[in-house]
């Protein structure tokens, strides 16, 4: 066999068995838990990125992010600046799913759309917008921003059936179907256009040596290489490939019919194999991996229940229940009887504690947060003096003084997502501090609640009332 057809076949079952993985996770993510299997964002290493701020700040993690995420950032951004963008093209699987429809694409002869170089231009600007964006509005609600518009978060919730795609990643699904089925007419368009993750890696690949190199000599201009390039990079013209939208996939060196015309070069000068290319690929992603799962650092989810729930002062935090946790996990961690939640939703006797919130609000027309709300009134009612005791200064906006004098009694962190815009004024936010914190004007309408707002904006409900509680904390 072929060095070239051997390393086609390596690359390629790489890439299978990354994307089997990720889905074999999150299908395993679905059914079993927040405590069964990663969550998707865990292996993705934009998650990293995106808790950069807060690790440089304090060392910790936005939720849905562990050390592992951080790890693969770090890897990757290595692997970037060593071997170019060879995270894209022998990694990411999203990538290998658009690269899996171009195929079909070309397998079925359906011709591929050669977008005008100036259009080109326009719409890969795209992605370095929303990673800019992206990261403002992630570094300062301290939440995943991007997540309901990731396609591959989308992807990783298909198990999760139609119902949560349609409530939470509406726009990741349309990215995602967008991506795979416009791949068979421009192939890798996500990639191209819209990925912050590969926006942020074309910046380092810059200082990558590692480059597409095409002998001039021997090059018998077929024009083949261009026709394949899922970048749409024009190579059978050039000596080097210097965009950063080339995404390593070697698709070119592939396709080349005169051997060693095409080949991974250091600065142009040396030589490097497609297949110790590859080998050097997999070695600087996966050894420290292994390193790190070795030495203990490498975690990828949480151990236990109150792990889930805990918040940064270490309190249990009845706002942190996951739809992907039991009811017997949550009455064991907050010490609420079951009867507490049967009695409450109507619910049967003899349900069975151990199914997942969400099943259960699915099964019987509730929203999984409902168990939030009932957790947080029901450890309200076991503490009412402390909670009493609790000192307030605040300004009156004019409300009914019942209403009133009983925020009045409480502290911050009673905030919930049901306290009203018109409540978080008495508790003494500013519409300044708000518009900063959310984006967003202050409506006039002050009855809304906090969780429709941040539903209504696109807002992660959580993030918002922690910063919220922060703020008013300090
Ligand atoms: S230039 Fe070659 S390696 Fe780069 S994206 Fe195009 S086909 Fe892939
Ligand atoms: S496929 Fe190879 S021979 Fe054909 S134009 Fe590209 S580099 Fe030259």
């Amino acid at each position: 066999m072929k060095e070239r057809t051997f390393t086609r076949i390596f690359q390629n079952g790489t890439r299978l068995f990354i994307v089997i993985l990720a889905t074999y996770f999150a299908v395993m993510h679905q059914l079993k838990g927040v405590l069964g299997a990663p969550n998707a964002h865990v292996f993705c290493p934009f998650g990293g990125l995106e808790t950069l701020y807060k690790f440089l700040a304090d060392g910790g993690y936005i939720k849905k992010i562990f050390p592992a995420t951080m790890i693969l950032f770090v890897v990757v951004v290595v692997l970037t600046i060593v071997l170019n963008r060879a995270f894209c093209g022998w990694i990411c699987p999203l990538g290998t799913l658009q690269s899996l429809f171009d195929r079909i694409g070309r397998f079925f002869k359906i011709k591929k759309v050669q977008v005008p170089p100036n259009v080109e231009k326009y719409l890969s600007s795209i992605k370095y917008v929303i990673l800019v964006v992206a990261l403002y509005f992630t570094w300062r609600i301290g939440d995943l921003v991007y997540g309901p518009y990731d396609p591959w978060a989308a992807y990783t919730h298909i198990a999760g059936g139609f119902e949560e795609l349609y409530d939470e990643f509406l726009i990741g699904s349309i990215f995602l179907l967008v991506g795979l089925i416009g791949s068979v007419w421009i192939p890798n368009n996500f990639c191209r256009y819209f990925c912050p993750m590969g926006a942020f890696l074309s910046i380092f690949s810059k200082l990558s040596p590692t480059r597409i190199h095409r002998n001039q000599e021997t090059c018998i201009n077929c024009k083949k290489c261009d026709k394949v390039c899922p970048a749409q990079i024009e190579i059978s013209t050039k000596p080097n490939v210097s965009s950063t939208q080339c995404l390593a996939c070697g698709d070119c060196i592939n396709t080349c019919p005169v051997d060693k015309t095409l080949f991974h070069s250091i600065r142009g000068k040396s030589p490097l194999r497609w297949l110790v290319y590859g080998i050097a690929v997999i070695a600087i992603f996966f050894v420290p991996v292994f390193v790190t799962k070795y030495l203990g650092i490498w975690k990828t989810n949480f151990a236990t229940a109150q792990e889930v729930v805990i918040d940064e002062s270490g309190a249990l935090n009845p706002y942190n229940i996951r739809g992907s946790m039991t009811l017997e996990e949550v009455t064991h961690t907050f010490q609420v009887p079951a009867k507490f939640y049967l009695e409450k939703l109507n619910l049967p006797q003899d349900l069975d504690k151990g199914r997942m919130l969400r099943d259960l609000g699915k099964e019987y027309n509730f929203e999984a947060e409902i168990f939030r709300e009932l957790t947080a009134e029901y450890l309200q009612q076991q503490q009412p003096e402390q909670i009493q005791e609790k000192p307030v200064e605040q300004q009156s906006t004019g409300h009914d003084m019942k209403q009133e004098e009983s925020i009045a009694s409480h502290s911050a962190a009673d905030i919930r997502g049901k306290t009203t815009l018109g409540e978080l004024l008495d508790y003494g936010l500013t519409k300044e501090q708000f518009q900063e914190l959310t984006g967003v004007n202050m409506p006039d309408d002050m009855s809304i609640q906090l969780k429709d707002f941040a539903d209504q904006h696109g807002l992660e409900r959580e993030g918002i009332r922690e910063k919220i509680i922060e703020i008013l904390q300090h």
